[in-house]
């Protein structure tokens, strides 16, 4: 197990001030949640749920929360970063009733609603036996507001909340933020490739001048460091170390040369001859999942699909019907690939390949999660072969090619590269270069 690195900074584009705070464990498997300061609520909690020592970035976040400093953790999917910020949150608020049951003292910003619900329900675990217990409010999106202002009527002490429909509860002063002690922008950085960077600047502005603050992205591109640069005081930085998080070098990687037009009899091929008691499938469009789905289930394949174009209730029936293992398939866009935890998945399946090499990584983290072995299936065609590549280089990962017997591809499947860079005989048409931004921003809309 490699330690979680700590550094304090003052701010994030400055220099390093203070190197390897000794605060921080550096093998956190002698470490116990106690001696984080996590009282015995928290901590009888956790081990009711078979949680043996805090992952790297428990360790390291929790002792800073607790000392009300600001966070900037870099933690992937999967090392337990729900906890990180949640177990000291449950602390500090159970340590301090609120003065008034209307105000909101703990405020979780996700990109998703999947995240919001997992969040709550990560919250309900891990509070269920604070002796006076906490409010918690999910709103989200997609459903009807009415539920969420009655809910807020009797006040929360911990709202998660994706943005927009915060910012609509605010404006119905159903909710006031002027109370709020700690602020958790949860994805960070998909709360800003997913268009809110508008909405988390309005929100922003509704909060104390001070608050705690707690910025946790998987990737850290120049908006977040903006963001964080602008939220952020003094914040510790949490890195965990390449290795540590479950993917992608705990997850076992296979890629299987198939034709396009091949993929779906190989993937009912493979569920047929493989013992996986569920699959989570990628595909890059709301039809992709549409059309995928109806083909498994003509076979008689349990499935169902995931996307963004269906009803939040549908969404969740679908996920909740996955989970419980009641549908074996679950076929989704990348809505699905961020931080969800989906307990003991043996394997994910990239019909379609990622856009990014980034988004790669979050896909194949659903799989493997919690120390449990994981599975990545990708079908590269001759026309996806060198995207695959760039995948694969950028995660600096070998992946030796496949091909099952029966689904052998037919067409062209290794194309030259010719020395100007570019790939021999398929250098792309203006006209497929503009077909691809298409279903590109139609992808995006898709999340
Ligand atoms: P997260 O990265 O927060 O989505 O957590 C990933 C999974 O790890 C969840 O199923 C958690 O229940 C589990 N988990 C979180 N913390 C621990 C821990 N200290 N020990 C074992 N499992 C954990």
């Amino acid at each position: 197990m490699i330690a979680a690195r700590t550094e304090a900074r003052e701010g994030l584009g400055g220099e390093i001030t203070e190197a390897m705070t000794d605060a921080v464990p550096q093998s956190p498997k002698l470490m116990t949640f106690a001696a984080l300061g996590l009282s015995e609520p928290l901590t009888r909690a956790v081990a009711a749920l078979g949680y043996l020592a805090p992952t790297p970035v428990q360790a390291a976040a929790i002792p800073v929360i607790l000392r009300e400093g600001d966070v900037c953790a870099s933690a992937q999917t999967g090392s337990g970063k729900t906890g990180a910020f949640v177990l000291p949150i449950l602390e500090m608020l159970g340590r301090a009733p609120s003065a008034s049951p209307r105000r909101v003292r703990a405020l979780i910003l996700v990109p998703t609603r999947e995240l919001a619900a997992q969040i709550g329900e990560a919250v309900a675990k891990y509070g269920a036996r604070l002796p006076q217990p906490l409010r918690t409010c999910v709103v989200v999106g997609g459903v009807s507001i009415n539920p969420q202002m009655m809910a807020l009527r009797g006040g929360a002490d911990i709202v998660v909340a994706t943005p927009g429909r915060l910012l609509d509860l605010v404006a119905q002063n159903a909710v006031r933020l002027s109370w709020v002690k700690t602020l958790v922008l949860d994805e960070a950085d998909r709360l800003l490739s997913l268009g809110f960077a508008e909405e988390l600047a309005r929100v922003l502005a509704l909060l104390p001048d001070r608050c705690q603050s707690l910025l946790f992205s998987a990737t850290f591109p120049s908006g977040v460091l903006a963001l964080a640069e602008d939220v952020l005081h003094e914040p510790t930085k949490i890195t965990i170390d390449a290795g540590e998080a479950p993917s992608p070098a705990e997850i076992v990687h296979r890629a299987i040369e198939v034709d396009t037009g091949k993929r779906t009899p190989l993937l009912r091929h493979l569920l047929a001859t493989n013992p996986w008691s569920h699959v989570l499938v990628f595909v890059a469009s709301r039809d992709g999942a549409e059309h995928v789905t109806l083909k498994l289930a003509k076979t008689g394949i349990a499935a169902a699909p995931l996307h963004g174009d269906l009803s939040q209730g549908a969404r969740s029936n679908a996920l909740a019907a996955f989970k419980t293992k009641k549908i074996r398939v679950l076929v989704a866009t990348d809505v699905a690939a961020r931080g969800l935890d989906i307990a003991g998945l043996p394997a994910v399946v990239n019909y379609d390949l990622p856009r990014s090499p980034v988004d790669y990584v979050h896909r194949v983290g659903r799989t493997g999660r919690a120390g449990a072995p994981g599975l990545a299936v990708s079908f590269v065609s001759a026309e996806t072969d060198a995207h695959f590549r760039l995948i694969e280089k950028r995660n600096q990962l070998a992946i030796e090619r496949e091909r099952v017997a029966g689904f052998e591809p037919v067409e062209l499947t290794v194309p030259a590269h010719d020395p100007h860079g570019g790939v021999k005989g398929k250098r792309k048409s203006k006209k497929d270069k503009l077909r691809e931004a298409a279903a590109l921003a139609g992808e995006k809309k898709a999340e």
